[in-house]
């Protein structure tokens, strides 16, 4: 159908354009990277595409991205050749918000935070980052392999609705006109555009060309005119570590992860031997608003050979280390590989182990190294690492030791003590790490049943997180010592103490049967307790009775 519609912005869609123009104006200039980052992914899965069908090249095989301006009428057009769309996918990409979630995020931010490029940045802010800087944008694309009256025309103000018509278009691809805001006209400009270019877009495998300048007489000048790269266009994991600037680390990680922040810290590896592969893997500086969405995107960028294959291959990555993002190429693999292949192809599993180990080398370099970016990963990210010891037996100790905890010792509720710490720092008799599980801070650091450690000088971990509980079920010990939870069973007590005990029990004999008739059914046993020293009295669990929290949360559950 060729006729013209006029249809609405999903809601999300709206909300978003109106806090993206506000928050991130300040960042404007963002704009043409998040295009030619589209545009380079498009000619990524067109190369992908055409390994399987040659056609779709259209006897153009070289992919590449133009930028053109026009001065006179303030507008900037970025043009691929890459897979283009059809007109539903126009459609859904254009129209509305994947991520599920993204309704419920958006509401819930305050005004304040509405006004927080870095929580608006958490979307990628992508394609409608051009609503910036224009005030209508067109969209003229054909699929590969479509014909040259199957194109589509998309255009709006970012007002609410966009329009669509089917149109001619001979050459494949996507090409992206703003028309520039008025006081926005900075951007119709030769020199602007190639510096920006040059600093968000240097890493982009595929050629980002734009006109040869002419200098001298316009009579001079070329009837057809001449096309230079601006960029430098070479993949940049293929490139050695000793030419590559942390900017361009930084900006070609905004690009594979849609990221609006810099990353926090990244590993490039070339590994060589029986398996060829490069990997260039960073760790992020903020979850995404989406982290615990099952169905939310995870997984490494796949290519083969230089040829992208896939994004999200999940299998190079253990669950708990889903944050992770970044590239793998791998020179041993088909290039037709599947998922279903990856699934079983064992080369997979030793790769996955080896970029386990680099990823957990990096992070307990992060943590050595800038203990302050590392609290601010383990912020965000603390409780997917809990997963750990249950996922991955065989590096439990190595995920432990970048765990971090609020202690007895410790200021306040931030997580800051790591294992090793607690083991420096503990009296050389003892034998056990012990901790104490609450749904808060403040109910943990309150708990009657600290009063014994405190007295005595030992240090009490305050675990407060949801996995908590089922984490240390599965690390069960660290260095040889193995965890206690101290609202459990016995206390380990000395010579004196012991003998103290044993005084205190005969005396209050007559007093605990006393009290034991009093309370009945409500409990099991009364004891004389050592662990208090301020309250009169606690409830303790038994040795092999379910933890308290466990038992609240339970009863919670109506069990
Ligand atoms: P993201 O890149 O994070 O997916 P964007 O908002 O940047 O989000 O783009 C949304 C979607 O629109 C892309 O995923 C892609 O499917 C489609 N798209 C955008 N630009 C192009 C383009 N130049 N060619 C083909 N598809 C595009
Ligand atoms: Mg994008």
């Amino acid at each position: 159908t060729a006729q013209k519609e006029t249809l609405g912005f999903q809601t999300e869609v709206k909300q978003m354009l109106h806090l993206m123009i506000h928050s991130l104006y300040s960042n404007k200039e963002i704009f043409l990277r998040e295009l030619i980052s589209n545009a380079s992914d498009a000619c990524d899965k067109l190369r992908f595409e055409g390994l399987n069908d040659d056609s779709l090249f259209e006897n153009d095989p070289d992919t590449q991205v133009k930028i053109e301006f026009d001065s006179e009428a303030n507008t900037v057009t970025i043009s691929d050749n890459g897979i283009g769309m059809n007109r539903d996918e126009v459609i859904e990409n254009l129209g509305t918000i994947a991520k599920s979630g993204t309704a419920q995020f958006l509401q819930q931010l305050s005004g304040d935070e509405k006004k927080d490029a870095h929580l608006i940045g958490q979307f990628g802010v992508g394609f409608y980052s051009s609503f910036i800087v224009a005030d209508k944008v067109e969209v003229l694309t054909r699929r590969a392999g479509a014909k040259a009256d199957e194109a589509v025309l998309w255009t709006s103000d970012g007002d609410g609705e966009f329009t669509i018509e089917n149109v001619e278009k001979a050459g494949r691809g996507t090409s992206i006109t703003l028309y520039l805001k008025k006081d926005e006209s900075e951007f119709a400009d030769n020199f602007r555009l190639r510096n920006l270019v040059k600093k968000y877009s240097d890493h982009i495998a595929v050629p980002v060309m734009m006109e040869k300048e002419h200098y001298g007489e316009e009579k001079d000048k070329p009837e057809t005119p001449e096309w230079e790269s601006v960029n430098s266009a070479k993949a940049l994991w293929t490139r050695s570590k000793s030419d590559i600037e942390d900017e361009d680390y930084q900006e070609f990680y905004k690009h594979i992860a849609h990221d609006y922040e810099d990353s926090l810290t990244w590993s490039h590896n070339k590994v060589e031997g029986k398996l060829e592969y490069t990997s260039l893997l960073y760790v992020p500086k903020r979850p995404p608003f989406d982290l615990w969405n099952r169905e939310g995107a995870r997984g490494l960028k796949l290519y083969v050979q230089r040829v992208f294959i896939m994004d999200d291959a999940e299998q190079f990555l253990p669950p708990y280390l889903r944050f992770i993002k970044g590239v793998v190429d791998s020179n041993d693999l088909p290039l037709n590989v599947s998922r279903e292949i990856l699934q079983e192809n064992g080369n997979i599993a030793s790769m996955r182990s080896a970029l386990t180990k680099r990823i957990l080398d990096m992070l307990k370099k992060l943590a050595k190294n800038k203990p302050e970016e590392y609290q601010t990963f383990w912020e965000g990210f603390g409780q997917v690492l809990k997963e750990g010891p249950a996922d991955d037996f065989a590096n439990k100790e190595k995920i432990a030791e970048l765990f971090r905890f609020a202690s007895t010792k410790g200021e306040d509720d931030t997580q800051n003590i790591s294992l090793d710490t607690y083991l420096e720092r503990m009296d050389e008799k003892q034998e056990k790490i012990y901790y104490l599980t609450a749904e808060n801070y403040l109910t943990a650091s309150r708990s009657p049943h600290l009063e014994m450690f405190r007295k005595k000088g030992i240090e009490v971990l305050l675990l407060t997180d949801r996995v908590d509980e089922w984490m240390v079920s599965h690390l069960s010990e660290f260095k040889g010592k193995t965890f206690e939870d101290i609202t459990k069973g016995e206390l380990e007590l000395d010579e004196e103490d012991k003998k103290k005990q044993e005084e205190v029990e005969k005396e209050s004999k007559d007093l605990l049967e006393r009290i034991k008739k009093v309370l009945n059914d409500e409990v099991e046993d009364v004891r004389v307790s050592h662990r208090l020293t301020d309250s009169p009295a606690c409830l303790v669990v038994g040795k092999d009775d379910i933890n308290m929290q466990m038992r609240r949360m339970l009863e919670a559950a109506g069990q």
